[in-house]
């Protein structure tokens, strides 16, 4: 690393270090950038936004390397509109919010103890992730056997495309999780629900699918559930007994303990763990959830089979898209933002901030997978990739011959 990328290096670390509170004033923030060698020599002028501004420093200033025009890549979920339910509230980040997101959608979701997000079930897969609490979670499938599981901080689970699921916040505090589906204008707010389509099926028509009378169904909510508060659900064992009669579990689990799967990576910078297919064979969606050790780098590389959706977890981190044609851009990232990357477009993902970055990436594929600028370099003949790079055979040599994945500072 040369001496004024270094100098570059902690100017962008100063200003990420300086207090939010701090940073309240437009005069810190111009004292901030004109540490940095590539910021304009006067203050800018007109409109400022400090706080905005503060989160997305490569945007104020970007790095030289930046250029043209990248179509936007970054949506945080805190502009996201949040609807509440007595049980809980919930928010998505779709292609509407984010248009280039065409293959995948996120939904985050908070439901209090007791708390349902009703029977339901939509045209795409559903990928989970619990953040917080605990939860239970039921599903039918197609030869009608039942699944019936409580997860935790961590777990997975996979609903395929059209079955039947809910969801349901345990004690003591419920749960938060995100939801992802594979396709970007998927819309949580439209799904098939049970109250939904009983309201509007007519009930002599009820009466006679059931072999009941028709004031069997006067009771049935006129208006969707959604997310609503009821009490907290009988033993789970007891729950299962019942669901399954007569036609048994579910051949092939919908959930998945990520805390029993061994790190696919680990180096000094940092871990990811890779569920696919592979480990998990009902899921059509492939993720990595990578943790990045302040100064970690996730190395330069591309994905040749599918795009990438990321979610921020925690921690703060930046990332340069190279989207061809001389145009790169560098945009900022903090918890509850939004990611994404075409399918075979390089990037990378640095921490910057002074806790691990812990982020998601997704794909609409069934496997992983990734390409990287040093394997590549290091697998081409050493005198060509020399002839292109003018960076000395000794150091392309050194270049580990496994993927690294992740690289530290
Ligand atoms: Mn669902
Ligand atoms: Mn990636």
């Amino acid at each position: 690393m040369d001496e004024l990328t270094q100098n570059q290096r902690l100017s962008r670390r100063g200003i990420l270090q300086v207090g939010s509170a701090a940073l309240t004033t437009a005069a810190t923030l111009t004292v901030a950038a004109a540490q940095d060698h590539h910021s304009p020599a006067t203050t800018k002028t007109g409109p400022q936004n400090p706080i905005l501004e503060a989160q997305n420093p490569d945007s104020a200033h970007s790095p030289e390397t930046d250029n043209g025009t990248v179509s936007p890549f970054k949506y945080s979920f805190a502009l996201a509109r949040t609807r509440f339910g007595s049980g809980g509230w919930t928010r998505q980040v779709t292609a509407r919010e984010l248009p280039i997101s065409k293959t995948i959608a996120g939904v985050e979701m908070r439901l209090n103890a007791g708390g349902v997000r009703e029977l339901h079930w939509h045209v795409e897969a559903e990928w989970a992730i619990m953040l917080y609490g605990h939860a239970r979670i039921t599903a039918v499938d197609q030869a009608g056997k039942s699944f019936v599981s409580d997860v935790g901080e961590g777990d997975l689970w996979l609903f395929p495309k059209g079955i039947p699921h809910s969801i349901q916040g345990l004690g003591p505090d419920g749960c938060r999780f995100l939801l992802v589906f594979d396709d970007g204008n998927f819309n949580e707010f439209e799904t098939f629900l049970i109250t939904d389509w009983l309201t509007h099926t007519p009930k002599e028509v009820l009466a006679k699918n059931f072999n009941v009378l028709p004031a069997t169904f006067d009771q049935v909510p006129k208006k969707e559930l959604f997310i609503f508060q009821t009490d907290l659900p009988g033993d789970l064992t007891a729950e299962q007994t019942q669901a399954s009669r007569g036609t048994g579990v579910v051949p092939q689990r919908y959930d998945f303990r990520t805390s029993q799967l061994k790190p696919t990576k680990v180096t000094a910078g940092g871990e990811v763990k890779i569920i696919d297919s592979k480990n998990f064979p009902v899921s059509p969606i492939a993720a990595a959830i990578v943790r990045l050790k302040p100064g970690g780098l996730r190395e330069l590389h591309w994905h040749p089979n599918a795009d990438e959706w990321q979610y921020f977890i925690s921690g703060k981190g930046r990332m340069t898209v190279f989207a061809a044609g001389t145009h790169a851009r560098t945009m900022d990232f903090q918890e509850g933002d939004v990611g994404y990357v075409l399918q075979s477009t390089p990037h990378y993902v640095e921490n910057l901030g002074e806790t691990d970055l812990v982020f998601l990436e997704m794909f609409k594929a069934d496997h992983y997978e990734d390409i990287s600028l040093a394997e590549w370099m290091a697998h081409t003949p050493h005198q060509l990739v020399d002839q292109h790079l003018h960076v000395g055979r000794e150091m392309i040599e050194k270049i580990p011959t496994e993927e690294m994945v992740i690289t530290s500072s």
